[in-house]
């Protein structure tokens, strides 16, 4: 397909490439799987949108014309499609064959979030064109149209406008079949101001100027795809590119952020050859922009549109005033995310919402798997056994769920994006990807592509894919693991070395964190991979039967699920704990953090007491694997906020922490040093805050150093420490310390550290000040994304302070979310509490607030809750126990 290209020179920021890609052959579905959910009457299909959309950003308005291709399959008087906050003007229909044009009367159910169109006869099947004028709200959080105000680089107010629309909010933006299994193609083009930057999926393919100061710009035709996966911006831009092969990638940021966006170009350009390879079919778009936006959301980071992926600037902006190691490292891991959404979500695409996972499950394990791949300093094997600690955390609730679930509703399609479909996704293709082995699997995965490419897929069509490429067993294990909630249990028996082997039988049952006696009694059963090794070489049997018994080459410690692929709680012997306790120091990384997570799971939930676990944990030697020690001293910390009113045990724990790691934090030093281990720069961070937290007087004596340096120079904190130094002495503020971040938080104009600061505020330990945190993110001063996460910061040190606001603010703090979010805020303030009192609150909240179907995050809230306050007191017993034993 060749082009016309009409650029002014006016308009020299337009986006304009030159098509470089063929177009590709693009599947069209000319019928729908009626066995899918839907909110829409399968009577009609759209095949292309031509859509013409005027935002009018100062007025927070926009008008859109869009004619729609499509074929009435089933004949029909009214066409029902998506919309929300939509005001139409008229509604045409033509039939494609010719003859009169039809006027349609649109009413609209704001509840359903659809707009029926009725026509004054009968629509016989066929092909058709709806055209439809319409006018739309532009949002100030992430959900559809939406604006985000910042200072530019002159220090002058600016606003951009971007989209947001997974999961069901391109209907805001558009009349649309919004559902991810009605692929189309789209023509956009954008009435914008002449010098700005407009940015769609496709290059643009014309732009001229218009009345008015106003430019038309023209985007070249997506490939077929979902709705949601459409996406626009325009504002005062910036654009830095790189060829790669015959695509270009490129980084679109407010214009003065050029140079902060050149990491993430190249982990882009690093990228995409790679994936090119791995998924076996190339890129199929001529351009890949990943656009950042200034500003921050309650629900997402970043989206995958394709061809011009969104991120929040603090996710992608490299920034040497404020970004830290582990956010640096971030915007690597995040662009692979969403790179591999690009294949795997875009190119292929879940049927419905119930198969989320398979968006992001995968994507979050390609993530984990790429950054480890370029970057094997940064310990990505921990990252991996930290998803499933994640994962297990909710899994082992009984509020928990499938990771293929059934979502009917809009906003329970919001709340799939939850732990359950990424963490526990990401760890059942790590454990698949095991068990299939590594080529074995990336060769199902490419003929997934490529049998599925531009359509829509269920989870059943990967299992398919993998086990025809050679995957013997794999479709029974993935089954049990994704259609069944929780967490198998492998219970181990003594063992006996029998002929240089170790002979032992482990049983199956199930792990829970709220109803061990009830899933004792009755276990669901799995088909597990499970391994061990004694010495020798590792074996593995996939059990599903309750007693399996192993002879394991070697007598040394046998160690169940060594390399921790395996989604299964192990319950050993206290005489198998001890033996493995003494082997710590020897394993590698994930074996060391992946064994003494399983040993405090389990000891925090009853299985065992608090003996065995803190036996593990103390066994880490403190000057050990950098990565490990840093997830380790956050696993101390939970145990010491555990003995919050204990005072005598809690400062024994402080103690005794500051002593093992001190020395280490004084080795590391209190500033980053040139050419250090990435995973030092991240642990130094780690043990400052902690420190800092039990008030270490060195720690605090650096930190008042530093602060007086910053009050008149705000550089006078190395960048990638400062949130971490400012967050030591915002915990501890007094009154002036706290006017001093905010009014330095008011002058700021960078909105990346603009927002850190702000959230300083709410960090404070002295409830007063949080106090004012709280009503100070009510007013206009910290600007309309930065308030809902100052809130969020209080909830971390006074949950029940940041809960009883906002319930008294309710629709004062609504405006302050995005809509996709709202439903799980509050399960996100209650995240840090361990107070029963608070389960009332909750309930009545979610009696008051939402539909019966859209209460799991608020239950599941409640059950960790419930089931950590019954333990907590036999926790404090018994950690205070431990702690007088080993003093
Ligand atoms: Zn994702």
């Amino acid at each position: 397909m060749k082009f016309e290209v009409a650029l002014l020179a006016s308009a020299a920021l337009t986006l304009v490439l030159p098509a470089a890609a063929a177009a590709q052959p693009q599947a069209q579905a000319d019928t729908v799987d009626a066995s899918l959910p839907t909110q829409l009457p399968r009577t009609a299909i759209p095949h292309h949108y031509s859509l013409t959309v005027t935002p009018h950003a100062q007025r927070l308005t926009f008008e859109g014309q869009v004619a729609i291709d499509l074929e009435v399959i089933k004949a029909t008087r009214e066409l029902v499609l998506n919309a929300a906050d939509l005001k139409f003007n008229s509604a045409t229909l033509r039939a494609a064959k010719g003859g009169a044009p039809l006027a349609g009367r649109v009413t609209v159910n704001a509840e359903a979030q659809t707009a029926t169109i009725s026509f004054p006869r009968m629509l016989a099947a066929g092909a058709y064109r709806l055209e439809l004028a319409y006018s739309g709200k532009i949002n100030t959080q992430a959900n559809g149209l939406f604006a985000l105000d910042y200072k530019n680089k002159e220090g002058k107010d600016a606003r951009s406008l971007f989209t947001q629309f997974e999961a069901a909010d391109a209907r805001r933006f558009l009349p649309s079949w919004d559902e991810p299994d009605y692929k189309a193609t789209f023509d956009l083009v954008a009435r914008v101001p002449a010098n700005e930057m407009a940015v769609s999926n496709m290059p643009a393919g014309s732009s001229r100027n218009i009345a008015g100061g106003l430019k038309e710009v023209r985007f070249q035709t997506t490939p077929t795809m979902s709705s949601y996966l459409l996406f626009f911006a325009s504002g005062d831009f910036g654009r830095i590119t790189k060829r790669v092969g015959d695509r270009e990638v490129g980084i679109v940021m407010s214009r003065g952020n050029e140079s902060k966006a050149q990491f993430a170009l190249d982990a882009q350009a690093q990228i995409l050859p790679y994936y090119n390879e791995y998924f076996g079919t190339p890129y199929p778009l001529p351009k890949l922009d990943n656009v950042a936006g200034p500003g921050q959301s309650q629900f997402f980071g970043a989206m995958e549109n394709w061809g011009a992926i969104f991120t929040f600037e603090y996710a992608l902006l490299n920034d040497p005033a404020i970004t830290s190691e582990s956010a640096r490292q971030s915007i690597f891991s995040i662009e692979a995310h969403e790179m591999a959404h690009q294949w795997f979500g875009d190119l292929v695409t879940m049927a419905w919402w119930d198969d989320l996972w398979l968006n992001e499950g995968f994507a979050s394990w390609m993530e984990n798997k790429t950054t480890a791949h370029f970057h094997p300093d940064w310990g990505g094997e921990i990252e991996r056994v930290a998803s499933r600690e994640g994962a297990m955390g909710l899994d082992a609730l009984n509020s928990t769920h499938p990771v293929v679930q059934e979502v009917r509703t809009v906003e329970q399609a919001n709340q799939a994006f939850d732990t359950i479909s990424y963490s526990k996704g990401e760890s059942v293709i790590a454990m698949l990807e095991d068990f299939a082995t590594p080529d074995v699997w990336r060769e199902g995965i490419r003929r997934y592509i490529a049998a599925h490419k531009y359509r829509n897929t269920r989870t059943t069509d990967l299992w398919g894919a993998v086990e025809a490429a050679g995957a013997k067993g794999l479709t029974t294990v993935a089954a049990d693991f994704t259609t069944q909630p929780g967490i198998p249990l492998i219970t181990v028996a003594s063992s006996q070395c029998v002929n240089g082997s170790t002979v032992v039988t482990v049983t199956q049952g199930q792990f829970s964190a709220d109803r061990k006696d009830a899933v004792a009694a009755n276990p669901l059963t799995w088909h597990v991979p499970v391994r061990a090794s004694a010495g020798g070489a590792a074996v593995q049997a996939v059990t599903a039967d309750r007693n399996t018994q192993l002879a394991v080459p070697g007598c040394g410690p046998l160690l169940i699920n060594p390399g921790q692929y395996g989604y299964y709680r192990t319950l050993y012997t206290p005489q198998q704990v001890q033996a493995l306790a003494t082997r710590i120091p020897q394993l590698g990384g994930a074996d060391q953090y992946g064994l003494i997570s399983n040993g405090l799971a389990l000891s925090l939930t009853g299985y065992q007491p608090m003996q065995p676990g803190l036996d593990l944990l103390n066994a880490m030697p403190a000057n050990g694997s950098a990565k490990v020690v840093q997830r380790l001293v956050g696993r101390w910390d939970d145990l010491y906020d555990r003995l919050d009113g204990n005072d005598g045990p809690q400062a024994a724990m402080a103690n005794r922490v500051v002593r093992a790691y001190g020395p280490r934090l004084q080795q590391l030093g209190f500033a980053p040093r040139a050419g250090e281990p990435a995973v030092d720069a991240l642990l130094r961070p780690t043990l400052i805050a902690t420190l800092g937290k039990y008030r270490d007087p060195g720690v605090l004596a650096e930190a008042a150093t530093l602060f007086a340096a910053w009050k008149s120079d705000p550089d006078a904190i190395p960048g990638s420490l400062k949130s971490t130094w400012l967050g030591v002495i915002a915990r501890n503020a007094d009154a002036a310390t706290w006017d001093a971040i905010r009014e330095r938080a008011k002058a700021t104009t960078g909105t990346v550290e603009r927002t850190s600061l702000y959230q300083l505020l709410g960090r404070t330990k002295d409830e007063a000040l949080a106090r004012r945190a709280l009503d100070l993110a009510l007013t206009d001063e910290p600007g309309k994304t930065i308030s809902s996460g100052m809130i969020s910061t209080v909830a971390g040190q006074h949950p029940r302070l940041a809960i009883d606001f906002v319930l008294s603010h309710l629709a004062q703090v609504n405006e302050l979310i995005d809509i996709s979010g709202r439903s799980r805020f509050m399960q996100r303030l209650a995240t840090s509490s361990r107070d029963p009192e608070l389960i009332p609150i909750l309930e009545s909240y979610a009696k008051a607030s939402l539909a019966e179907s859209d209460r799991k995050p608020i239950q599941q809230a409640i059950d960790r809750i419930r089931y950590e306050s019954a333990q907590a007191q036999r926790i404090r017993m018994e950690t205070a126990a431990w702690l007088a034993a080993h003093p």
